[in-house]
């Protein structure tokens, strides 16, 4: 199996002894409502999803990932996690804070501040995104976060699976079932697209190559436009239903925002996924971009940036269409014939098609995978 990255599977969950003490430890505490986002990050850390971080990053860590790419300790990072507040004055380093997510009863985590500090929003967008525009998503969100950071450990109080309860593995629990599975190579395909053609002949062709596959679809905050959590889900379960040997693939959620940062989220989803248990990671063009923030194929190209990141890429270079004389999904780089002769995977047409309620044709999407994207109540975010 392979290592965590860091060399360790960070659990900051308390155990259900410790969590009726640290309830009523919360209650004579500070307290702090935090939105979905971060309390996804807060259960990440906890359950090892960012191993081997322990906690929200402070001033060291920041500084290491803006001007190095790594944690201070060195290990490669290239998305810092971090927890801004509008007003410092209520925290005082070495207290604990009580956190609560807006949509749950009762205590989510204890926070132990170990530091308090400004941050330059503006200096760390444009090294995480390239950029500090306000039209890319992830630099304007970034932008609007608050003046301030609450760095320190976390410990998980409500150890909630939902939602999406059956499809939410933790990294230990994805790394038992590869070991039970006899899983010696485990292909992550990250995506917060519904499949098409394209995609599947991807995983398929991959999972020749390895022993599992995991799909691994992020859910949470994205861009109106995109495919909402249930469409997606939906989506798959028929692909694999109908199409996929099921002891070879594993469905499982990734819940966390996705920040559209090409190149360097690229990093991020794969050393994600070295944590779930995953030793490769298929990186195609425009890994999580956006616009044309970034090129095609920078997301492939910044891997060479980190030779001992563990996870490999696999990377998949050029544009793929379904073509009608080659009878199969093709790319310039596999078929010689007329631009006449492809249909393109264009998301913009699949989207249309389906938000007029007409089915894409089979070459470009299952009838399975349509049908089971009609009896969702909500397609698009
Ligand atoms: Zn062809």
């Amino acid at each position: 199996m392979i290592e965590p990255h860091g060399g360790k599977l960070v659990n900051q969950a308390l155990s259900p002894e410790a969590r009726d003490t640290a309830r009523s430890e919360a209650a004579k505490l500070p307290r702090l409502a935090v939105d979905s986002s971060r309390a996804a990050d807060i259960r990440n850390i906890a359950r090892g999803v960012y191993s081997p971080c322990e906690g929200f990053f402070g001033a060291e860590d920041l500084e290491a990932v803006i001007t190095t790419s790594r944690l201070a300790s060195g290990v490669p990072w290239t998305i810092p996690i971090i927890y801004d507040v509008p007003d410092p004055s209520r925290y005082e380093v070495g207290s604990t804070v009580a956190i609560y997510a807006e949509d749950r009863p009762g205590p989510l985590a204890l926070l132990h501040v170990q530091q308090v500090c400004r941050w330059d929003k503006r200096r760390t967008a444009q090294a995480v995104f390239a950029t500090t525009d306000s039209a890319h998503p992830g630099a304007a969100r970034m932008m609007a976060r608050g003046d301030h950071l609450l760095a320190g450990p976390i410990e998980l109080i409500d150890d909630e699976r939902a939602p999406f309860a059956q499809f939410n593995l933790f990294p230990a629990e994805t790394r038992a079932l590869f070991a039970q599975r006899g899983w010696e190579t485990v292909c992550a395909f990250q995506t917060r697209n519904v499949p098409h053609a394209g995609h599947e002949d991807l995983q398929k062709t991959v999972l020749g190559l390895v022993d599992g596959l995991l799909i691994q679809p992020v859910i949470g905050a994205k861009k109106p436009g995109d495919f909402t959590d249930e469409a997606i889900l939906a989506a798959y379960q028929a692909l694999i239903e109908n199409y996929f040997p099921a002891d070879r693939v594993v469905l499982s959620i990734l819940p966390t925002d996705m920040h559209y940062a090409g190149p360097n989220e690229a990093i991020h989803h794969a050393r994600m996924r070295k944590n779930y248990g995953c030793t490769h990671i298929i990186i195609g063009r425009d890994h999580a971009g956006v616009g044309n923030y970034y090129g095609p194929e920078e997301a492939i190209a910044r891997f060479a940036d980190f030779p001992s990141l563990g996870i490999e890429p696999i990377m998949i270079r050029g544009d793929f269409w379904f073509c009608r004389r080659c009878n199969r999904v093709a790319s310039e780089r596999t078929c010689p014939h007329l631009a006449g002769e492809h249909i393109a995977f264009s998301g913009t047409t699949i989207r249309q098609m389906i938000q007029e309620g007409q089915a894409p044709p089979g070459e470009i999407m299952r009838p399975e995978v349509y049908e089971a994207l009609s009896s969702v109540p909500r397609i698009f975010v």
